[in-house]
């Protein structure tokens, strides 16, 4: 017989954690990941790690833990960030509290972040982390946070919507593919002039890996090809599709792959390049005319 103990996935901390927005006091939920909990399954082309659910311990979502959010006035960022909001921006962090309020409440309904964490509370939590970045210094990068929580929220709500199937979770997925895709693109301009530095940064974009620079550099990449559709002028969408390839371009670099650039990610990178080199010739030949 497995006693409810062993069964666990999650437990509590036993220090409280202090929300420096508002005060309150509260205990946080970490995932227990040992013992055959969590089965890795296949990556997806956005690089994210899929599970197989355990027959002893079911459906395992890490996603839903590394946000933390204070119950009271859901200030939510990062826990490794969650004590570095400057002080110069509490006030405006504690008054936008009923906005996040709000958020949440319109899109999910009334959620208790003082009870463990289920699917919508997991995704509420990015939502609110995408607001609360920017209160947040560059130092921490908020602009690829806000990125990587917009994605991660995105792969969430296609859960949902797959469970669900009512339409209005695919409706917000597309919001939040747009915000990643916006905010990874802000980041790579910020990275460019200076402003925002990626260094010692978690970039993920999943928990299970940091695939780093090259991993960024190519989730900037598949978003912008995924999303190309959004440009309905073909030219204009072909003229991007080359700029897209000169970013994946960065990441190939020597070609050779070494510790930091695993040939996994470089062998994605160049099935993308390929498949934008095949798409950009076909918008040629519909439009009859070379555009390189
Ligand atoms: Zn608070």
């Amino acid at each position: 017989m497995q006693n409810e103990d062993q069964l666990k996935t999650t437990y509590y901390l036993k220090n409280t954690t202090a929300c420096p927005v508002c005060g309150r006091e509260f205990i946080r939920e970490e995932l227990l990941s040992g013992r055959g909990r969590l089965i890795a399954g296949k990556l997806t082309d956005e690089l994210r790690r899929l599970y197989e659910p355990s027959k002893k311990y079911g459906k395992i979502n890490p996603l839903k833990y590394p946000i933390t959010v204070c119950p009271d006035c859901l200030y939510a960022v990062f826990h490794e960030d969650f004590e570095k909001i400057p002080e110069k921006n509490l006030d405006s962090a504690q008054s936008n509290a009923d906005k996040r309020i709000q958020l949440v409440l319109q899109t999910f309904g009334p959620l208790d972040f003082d009870q463990p964490r289920d699917e919508k509370k997991g995704i509420a939590s990015y939502f609110l982390a995408l607001n609360c970045y920017s209160f947040m210094d560059k130092g921490v990068a908020p602009t690829v946070k806000k990125g990587i929580c917009a994605l991660r929220a995105a792969w969430m709500l296609g859960d949902l919507e797959a469970e669900e199937k009512k339409g209005n979770y695919g409706y917000i997925q597309n919001i939040m593919y747009r915000n990643a895709k916006h905010f990874y693109e802000t980041s790579m301009s910020n990275i460019q002039t200076g402003q925002e530095s990626l260094d010692g940064i978690k970039l993920g974009p999943d928990t299970d890996k940091n695939w780093g620079y090259e991993g960024f550099l190519y989730i900037v990449s598949i978003l912008q090809f995924k999303m190309g559709f959004l440009e309905k002028d073909l030219e204009k969408r072909a003229k991007k599709y080359i700029v897209t390839k000169r970013v994946i371009s960065k990441l190939f670099g020597t070609g050779k792959s070494s510790k930091s650039k695993p040939s996994m990610i470089l062998d994605m990178a160049h099935d993308l390049y390929d498949k934008i080199s095949q798409y950009i010739k076909e918008i040629e030949a519909e439009l009859g005319k070379k555009l390189i």
